[in-house]
């Protein structure tokens, strides 16, 4: 069975996501747990968090299917010694709002190198800040996402990814997650090469540690490194893909999100892909 969301808003309040899935018929959701822009938000208070567990019992979301975001100011492979202290701190911060709410996800982008330092220094500083957030909490899998290759950005293949995994010490509290429109504009071609980049997927990283997908379309073509999300079928990915996608057991019981741009479109996406299954 898929497990189909997107990532809805929480603003005024975690508990407010639940809600906002439920309005679009998900059975999956993603969500920030804090503002994403700033380096500091007050704690989740009590209510909120049994608000929040209420509602999605109620609505039966498992914490299975529901894929918290991290901050996009955070950079776990900062080649500043000061700066990548100040995004562990705020890393350790945003698992630990996930155990209080009971999840067991934590999705974010692996780090960017700044051109400062090489890319393998990057990747191994990544791997170090799991392994120091994952020592000081319990229960929280880390899901490090493919990017699209953007900028400094690192991540953008899967041997990255694979070369992340194979540095974190606890194997059982890591995972990745594969962004459709990164996979394709880091160069990997879903329309005609649909089985092999799902075998190079199996190669590098191993489908055991897939424990989401980010579905969205692209508004920029094949290995253009730019990370410009589209609804589906609009962009230069495809409605054939997500087609083929839908029937692949692959991706059974993971979140699937969309981060389409059109949130008025999100409930239509979720039917139509439920169409295809
Ligand atoms: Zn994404
Ligand atoms: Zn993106």
């Amino acid at each position: 069975m898929k497990y189909i969301g997107a990532h809805v808003s929480s603003s005024g309040g975690v508990e407010l996501a639940p809600e906002n899935a439920k309005a679009i018929g998900a059975n999956a959701f993603a969500f920030f747990t804090r503002n994403q822009r700033r380096w500091t938000s007050s704690p989740l208070t009590k209510k909120s968090i049994q608000l929040f567990k209420e509602r999605c019992a109620a609505y039966q979301i498992s914490s299975d299917h529901i894929l918290p975001h991290d901050s996009y100011l955070i950079n776990l492979g900062h080649p500043e010694e000061e700066k990548l202290a100040q995004s562990r701190t705020a890393f350790l911060d945003e698992m630990q709002r996930c155990e209080q709410l009971g999840l067991r996800l934590l999705n974010f982008h692996p780090g960017s190198h700044l051109r400062q330092i090489t890319t393998e220094a990057c990747l191994e500083r990544i791997a170090d800040s799991i392994n120091k957030a994952l020592e000081q909490t319990t229960g929280v899998t880390a899901v490090i996402e493919n990017t699209a290759g953007q900028g400094s950005n690192l991540g953008f293949t899967f041997e990255q990814l694979g070369y992340i995994l194979s540095r974190v010490e606890d194997k059982s509290r890591v995972g990745v997650c594969i962004d459709t429109c990164h996979t394709f504009t880091a160069g990997y071609d879903l329309i005609t090469a649909y089985d092999e980049t799902f075998d190079t997927f199996e190669k590098e990283v191993g489908f055991q540690y897939l424990r989401a997908i980010h579905l969205n379309d692209s508004k920029k073509p094949l290995g253009s490194k730019v990370d410009r999300h589209d609804s589906l079928g609009d962009g230069f990915i495809g409605m054939a893909f997500f087609k083929r996608f839908m029937k692949d057991e692959r991706f059974n019981d993971l979140p699937i999100i969309l981060e389409t741009p059109d949130s008025s479109r999100w409930k239509e996406e979720i039917q139509l892909l439920r169409s295809f299954e």
